[in-house]
């Protein structure tokens, strides 16, 4: 099919396993090095008519009177009935997962109460390169799908058995992934009426894993990098450090925290320079179209709580009623939050929601967008700040990251842009000395002062 292989040819892949369904035979997913993901082998294949990929086109407008009735969110968070802070009150859930461990308790609670059979979600299976989709019968087996996968999982495994089943179920994903699933609602009544609900990740974007290798090379040699068997993104204290799993041992290392400021402006290097191009002409930040959305509370007052606690935008009527079942149940604590919380803990969400300017702007790199209807009113194209961080951010992939740029561009590309966006001149005196002193990054954890809802 032509369309897919101009969304493989222009590495806008992401991966996500679903144009499997369309397919009249089962799709073959190759690891591809470039990319570093798994992607679909098309050639021989013949594809239905109404294939969708999020990769060829997506439609806000479309998929948001589907979900809502609506065509346009008053909200820059999407349409939402309730905003939360919340987190587990299972202590090992919440401090194995990712930010409060309130996926996994949902799944348990869906699966418990018998609102629904099957769970798809994804595991970190035993090597980076297997991450992939999983179903779900048991609560007792969640705890394997504790954790963020940064680097990307590929749902192929999955899209058959949710094709055929017959059980009503849970999607958990990433927006593409919710999108995806929705396209397919759309003309599939059974799957409509089997997928109970869909929790939603917000989602800054897949990396490669060989950036977050180049971070690591920081602490370890060429010779213990090859021997990483697995890595996993989330350890605690929250926002959590790096496991780099060997043999025989563990490690944690440090990513946004608990290091200088010049191994995270590394990170930061690692994650910029190595994100998938699909992600960074993505229009949607926080699963628009999911029952619940998820995300994390970055760098508000919520940052100093080690255990960890996630943002919770309920959307539907369904997605609010599981949440408030399961406080009155005691299985998850709950805050109220306010729009301007979860608006600022997402750094890239303006870019996002504008994201012709990305497209737009695109063109000038010589890149093959998808093509996008965003919501009307983010249709406006012109902001000096949203497209300096546009131009960096396609510069960053134009440049790629071969020997060169890693050693003379990388730093002083990163540094410039990380001051350039400082709001006052006391801000960005203040980071200019912390660079140039290379001050260690503390987070100072405490009791969090807020008010139980
Ligand atoms: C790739 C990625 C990018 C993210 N970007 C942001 C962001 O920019 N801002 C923000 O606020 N939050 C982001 N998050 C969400 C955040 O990290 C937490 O996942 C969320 O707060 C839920 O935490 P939890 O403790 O409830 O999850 P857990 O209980 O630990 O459950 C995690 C769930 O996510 C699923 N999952 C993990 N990795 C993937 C993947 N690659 N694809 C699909 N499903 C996956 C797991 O299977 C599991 O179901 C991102 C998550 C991912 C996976
Ligand atoms: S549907 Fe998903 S896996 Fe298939 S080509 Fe598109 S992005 Fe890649
Ligand atoms: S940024 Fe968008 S395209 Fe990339 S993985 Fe996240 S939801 Fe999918």
């Amino acid at each position: 099919m032509e369309k897919l292989r101009n969304v493989i040819d222009n590495k806008l892949c992401v991966s996500c396993g679903f144009c499997d369904f369309y397919s009249k035979k089962k799709l073959e997913f190759n690891f591809r090095k470039e990319t570093e993901l798994f992607e679909p082998k098309i050639d021989d294949v013949n594809f239905d008519y109404k294939t969708f990929c999020p990769s060829i086109n997506i439609d806000m407008v479309k998929n948001s009177i589907f979900k809502f009735n609506k065509s346009e969110p008053k909200s820059i968070l999407g349409f939402y009935k309730k905003l939360y802070y919340g987190f587990s009150n299972n202590t090992k859930t919440r401090v194995v997962s990712a930010s409060g461990g309130l996926v996994q308790e949902i799944c348990k609670f869906l699966l418990d109460g018998k609102f629904v059979d099957e769970i798809y979600t994804t595991t970190h299976s035993n090597h980076y390169k297997k991450s992939r989709g999983i179903k779900l019968t048991k609560a007792q087996n969640l705890t394997k799908i504790s954790g963020s996968i940064y680097h990307g999982a590929n749902y192929s495994s999955i899209i058959r058995k949710i094709k055929n089943t017959k059980k009503r179920f849970a999607f958990i994903g990433l927006p593409c992934q919710i999108l995806a699933l929705q396209e397919i609602k759309m003309h599939n009544k059974k799957i409509l009426k089997n997928n109970f609900i869909t929790i939603g990740l917000f989602c800054g974007g897949l990396i490669k894993l060989s950036g977050y290798k180049y971070y690591l090379k920081k602490f370890y040699s060429p010779e213990m990098l090859k021997k990483i068997k697995n890595l996993r993104y989330r350890e605690k204290p929250w926002p959590g450090s790096f496991r780099v799993e060997f043999n025989k041992k563990f490690e944690l290392k440090p990513r946004l925290a608990g290091t200088s400021r010049l191994n995270i402006i590394r990170y930061m290097i690692a994650e910029h320079f190595n994100k998938n191009l699909r992600c960074k002409f993505c229009p949607d930040q926080l699963s628009d179209f999911a029952d619940i959305s998820l995300g994390d509370p970055h760098f508000s007052k919520y940052s100093n709580n080690a255990e960890g606690g996630s943002f919770i935008i309920t959307r539907t009527i369904k997605g609010l009623k599981i949440i408030n079942k399961m406080q009155k149940k005691l299985r998850v604590s709950l805050f109220n939050a306010s729009e301007k919380e979860i608006i600022d803990s997402q750094a890239t969400l303006k870019t996002r929601r504008y994201i012709s300017s990305s497209i737009f702007l695109s063109k000038f790199f010589l890149y093959n967008p998808p093509k996008i209807k965003n919501y009307k009113k983010y249709n406006k194209r012109f902001m000096f700040d949203l497209y300096m961080r546009i131009i960096f951010s396609l510069i960053k992939s134009r440049l790629g990251f071969g020997f060169f740029v890693r050693k003379f561009v990388a730093y002083p590309l990163q540094i410039v842009e990380y001051l350039f966006f400082m709001k006052t001149s006391k801000s960005f005196f203040r980071k200019l000395f912390e660079v140039i002193l290379n001050k260690k990054v503390i987070i100072n954890y405490k009791k969090s002062e807020i008010n139980h809802h």
